[in-house]
């Protein structure tokens, strides 16, 4: 049974304030709304809607 999915769709989104390039990881099927994404760097969270789906 394949329950793992490949990791090699892993990716991340880059912090909108510092760019700090790993803010959050998703990969091709991750949906999120009014997620609270903390970045580590600049202390920041913020509210995330997202569609991975949508963005190729
Ligand atoms: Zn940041």
């Amino acid at each position: 049974m394949d329950i793992w999915k490949r990791d090699d769709e892993a990716k991340w989104l880059p912090c909108p304030v510092c760019h700090q390039p790993k803010m959050l990881k998703y990969n091709s099927e991750t949906v999120l709304k009014s997620f609270p994404a903390y970045c580590k760097k600049c202390r920041r969270e913020r509210i995330i809607n997202f569609d991975a789906r949508i963005i190729k």
